[in-house]
């Protein structure tokens, strides 16, 4: 019977000690290891709930009167929302913050980020009625005065735009583009001249401060061809490249399309007439190249580039949507397949 026991000071009980140790060890650390992971997971879940569930207006306005939060952390999160265009819960946090700000400098600071807020989710006149609200506690606010000049200006409102700029003027803003600008769509968007009024218009405001030729020069070429061809400054030709790429070709004018080099590479390439056999222009180089072995199938498109902020557009501008210059467009060409005469090819 005594030889079914081990005796302790047996060398095998010590091993069976050592392996049933290390068997009560490896069976703790695998349960903690999986109560701990449910835990984790726990805690993500609930962590990540709180960005699934957007916070309710009340919600917002309880964290923010707590004090837990700052208002630099306040603006910091306005700025997520802002940036992620949830232009709601940003003008929310805006608007608790100005209810519970004293100081008349921070609140001035608030109702322009709020009226910015406004002007970028398209509410143009609660937008209006903030800067409003600014200028009147601080007439001397140029910010604010260019954006209300933007939102009169994107409301038609061209006399009251015209106005926000004598304020301005007397910051000492230099603001002759603007000023140009207004009078330039007030006429294009005017009821009372007709389209030849507004031809002679534009082209005497062009030739008085040489200013917006792409503005310009796109009405003229669209509703007065002929005069535009007579008054075209050729110095600009790069700068309107798509207009005169786009403009029709029955209307074009051979004589001075003849006398300028780059018009005659540029409608060699285009097919119009083969005036050149070479440009040093890589797109027009090919494409007259191309015309040249009668070959068809590639064209030009175009990509609008603000001189100022550098940012790319698929489409033209006059006022930059993203800085909100003026006459800031750079026309940037790029070979592309002809998509029309390839449609044209299958049928
Ligand atoms: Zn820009």
């Amino acid at each position: 019977m005594n030889s079914l026991f081990i005796e302790f000071r047996d060398p095998l009980f010590g091993i069976i000690i050592f392996f049933s140790l290390i068997f009560v060890i490896a069976l703790i650390s695998y349960w903690w290891r999986r109560f701990k992971s449910k835990e984790d997971s726990h805690y993500l879940n609930s962590f990540l709930n709180v960005f699934n569930s957007m916070p309710t207006e009340q919600e917002l306005k309880t964290l923010m009167t707590s004090e837990a939060i700052s208002d630099k952390s306040a603006l910091i999160m306005a700025q997520t929302y802002h940036q992620n265009g949830d232009y709601e819960k940003c003008i929310e946090i805006y608007l608790i913050m100005l209810e519970m700000q004293k100081d008349p400098n921070e609140k001035k600071e608030t109702l322009y980020l709020l009226g910015k807020t406004y002007f970028k989710a398209g509410f143009l006149e609660r937008s209006q009625e903030i800067f409003l609200q600014i200028l009147k506690q601080f007439p001397r606010t140029p910010k604010a005065l260019r954006y209300l000049l933007i939102i009169y200006e994107k409301m038609h409102q061209f006399d009251k735009a015209l106005e926000v700029l004598e304020p301005l003027d007397e910051l000492g803003i230099d603001n002759k583009k603007d000023r140009i600008y207004l009078q330039a769509v007030s006429i294009i968007r005017s009821a009372q001249y007709g389209v030849d009024e507004k031809a002679q218009l534009l082209l005497a405001l062009y030739q008085e401060h040489h200013l917006l030729s792409y503005l310009i020069f796109e009405y003229l070429f669209r509703f007065t061809p002929d005069l535009a061809w007579k008054n075209l400054d050729l110095g600009e030709s790069e700068r309107i490249l798509d207009i005169l790429w786009n403009a029709r070709e029955a209307e074009a004018n051979l004589d001075i399309i003849s006398s300028n080099s780059y018009l005659r590479e540029l409608f060699s390439a285009k097919g119009t007439e083969l005036l050149t056999q070479e440009s040093s222009i890589f797109e027009f180089d090919v494409l007259i190249k191309l015309n040249m072995a009668d070959q068809s199938g590639a064209t030009l498109q175009f990509d609008y580039l603000c001189s100022e902020c550098k940012q790319i557009y698929p489409f033209s501008f006059h006022r930059c949507p993203n800085c909100h210059s003026i006459d800031s467009v750079v026309t940037e060409a790029l070979l592309t397949k002809d998509h029309f005469e390839a449609n044209n090819s299958l049928q």
